[in-house]
This record gives C-alpha cells, sequence and structure tokens, in this order.
C-alpha cells in the first residue's frame, strides 16, 4: 500500500461480531492506529475487547462519524435505516460509508445517505472473526476504483477479498456465508462415519476438523482446482475412489450445488 494510512480514521456503528472481526484485522495489518479508531454501541456489553485493543468506545454514532473517513455500519439490517438517518447530517463526500449489513442493497443504502457519499457494501462470513473469511464487496456509484484498492487493502486481513458485482453478493451468502454451515453438516457425517466403524466420537471429530482444515490450506495455497486434488488422492483401486463411488451414489455432488443454489435464492428473497 503506497499511501500513508497513519492519519486515517476509521468509525465502526455497532461493536458487535462483525466489527470485532474486521477490527482485529485490520489493526493487525499495522498500518492504522488503534488510537484512529472510534466503534459505537448503545450499551458497554461488548466494549471491554474494543478497549483491549486500543480503540475509543463510545454510545454516539455521530462521534464515530466525525472525523472518520471510512465508516462501517455493522449494526442487524433492520436497524440500518434509522442509523443512517441518525448519522446522515454528519456525513459528506468525504466518507466512505461500509455496510457489512446482510440484504441491505446499495441502491437503497445510496437513497438513505446524503447525495455524493461513497457507498460500499461488505459480505464477509464468519471465520472473518478469525482472520479467515472469505469476503466479496461491491462498490457503489460514487466509490471510486481506488477506495476499492484502500478497502481490499485494509480487509485483507480479514481472509481473501473479492471485488465483484452486487449480484453476486447472494450468490457468495450462500457460498461462504451459510457454506461454513454446510462444511460443518459434511465434517459431522464424516465423524459418524468414523464412529460406526469404532472410533471414539471426540477423536473423529478433532480428526474430521483437522482434515477439512489441511484440505481446504492445500485448496486455496495449491492454485489446483478441486477435481486436480481429488485425483491426486485417488490410487487405482485405492480406498479413495471407492469412497467418492459411495458419496456419487449418494448424490452429494448434486445435493452441495443445490444447497448453493437454496441458500443464494432464500439470501435473493431476503433481499
Ligand atoms: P451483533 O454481534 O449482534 O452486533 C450488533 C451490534 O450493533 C451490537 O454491538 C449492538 O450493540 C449494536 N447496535 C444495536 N443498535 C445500535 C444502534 N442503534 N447504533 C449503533 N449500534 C447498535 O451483530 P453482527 O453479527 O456483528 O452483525 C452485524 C451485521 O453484520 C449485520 O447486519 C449482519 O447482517 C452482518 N453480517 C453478519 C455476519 C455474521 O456471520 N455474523 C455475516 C455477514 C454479515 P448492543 O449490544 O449495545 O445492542
Amino acid at each position: 500500500m503506497a499511501s500513508d494510512l497513519s492519519q486515517f480514521k476509521i468509525g465502526f456503528i455497532g461493536a458487535g461480531n462483525m466489527s470485532y472481526g474486521i477490527l482485529k484485522g485490520i489493526l493487525k495489518l499495522g498500518d492504522i492506529y488503534a488510537a484512529n479508531v472510534t466503534v459505537s454501541a448503545p450499551s458497554a456489553n461488548n466494549f471491554p475487547r474494543f478497549q483491549e485493543m486500543g480503540v475509543h468506545v463510545v454510545h454516539s454514532n455521530n462521534e464515530a462519524v466525525l472525523g472518520s473517513q471510512l465508516v462501517f455500519l455493522a449494526v442487524k439490517p433492520h436497524l440500518i435505516r434509522a442509523v443512517v438517518a441518525e448519522v446522515s447530517p454528519h456525513l459528506t463526500e468525504q466518507h466512505t460509508v461500509v455496510s457489512v449489513a446482510a440484504g441491505v442493497t446499495l441502491n437503497t443504502l445510496e437513497q438513505l445517505l446524503p447525495a455524493g457519499v461513497a457507498v460500499v457494501r461488505v459480505m464477509p462470513n464468519l471465520p472473518c472473526m478469525l482472520q479467515e473469511g472469505a469476503l466479496l464487496f461491491s462498490r457503489g456509484t460514487c466509490a471510486k476504483q481506488e477506495t476499492g484498492n484502500l478497502l481490499k487493502h485494509l480487509l485483507s486481513a480479514c481472509g481473501s477479498v473479492e471485488e465483484g458485482p452486487e449480484s453476486w453478493i447472494d450468490i457468495h451468502t450462500g457460498l461462504s456465508g451459510s457454506g461454513v454451515a454446510f462444511v460443518y453438516l459434511f465434517a459431522e457425517a464424516m465423524a459418524e462415519g468414523a464412529v460406526k466403524m469404532g472410533m471414539p466420537s471426540v477423536l473423529a471429530q478433532r480428526i474430521a476438523a483437522q482434515t477439512i482444515l489441511g484440505a481446504g490450506y492445500m485448496l486455496r495455497d495449491s492454485g489446483k482446482p478441486p477435481a486436480v486434488l481429488r485425483g491426486e488422492v485417488c490410487t487405482p483401486g485405492g480406498t479413495t475412489i471407492y469412497g467418492l463411488h459411495a458419496l456419487e451414489k449418494g448424490g452429494v455432488r448434486s445435493a452441495a450445488m443445490s444447497a448453493v443454489e437454496a441458500a443464494t435464492d432464500r439470501a435473493r428473497e431476503l433481499g
């Protein structure tokens, strides 16, 4: 990142899990000072973990906005309208507003916000909390390419960050937001298979988790498509091809595709 961010100020409206995960990632990068970050929420319930990071915590949303160049909206979707109405008098063309609220479109945000305010919509997933998230963002009409570049840089410590058209956000929700739960189901089922064959449950779950983690790292870091990696594990006539045949007979490929499709459709319905 070429520009000096030592004076760059960020506000977070909402002190929940998403703010915490994103902020932890941003501070890990090291070019935003904790003293230049303000987090707001009505109650102090979640303040201690933010105070531990050295950021300001306040009850006034306007305080989080004033002086900040970048403002994250990280409250539940049904609160967005009220929160935006509250802070709008303090928002100018100098601000970029980044919403993580599920289902709140760029068009809605642009209509609620004062004209000229740059808006970006980000869809993170839960592993963002561990800086292993998968994030996709879309820029609104006033958000420039350089804003996208800055955001990509800032969010890069939260996991992988991609930019795309807004129509991909619901697909990303199906693939990656809900996908986390699909993987949990697969882990559970694999562990139960091991229990059926005689392994203790706790051990089977631990090994299933590590298997998914290891496979995930290989998938991400090798640059090879999943089908190629899968082929590499299959010795002719060996155990894996027998297991894969059982999965195909059970329709797992079709079920996984349908799961992403159903979750995407549901995200579209809710949006
Ligand atoms: P959360 O943990 O429930 O946190 C919500 C925060 O908003 C709390 O700190 C709450 O403060 C605060 N808040 C409530 N009313 C407020 C107000 N009027 N002004 C300012 N802050 C207010 O929620 P979350 O999981 O972080 O989710 C935040 C957003 O991220 C949601 O819009 C959600 O759709 C989106 N998102 C979440 C996930 C996920 O996996 N969690 C994934 C993608 C997108 P109090 O505790 O004081 O009420």
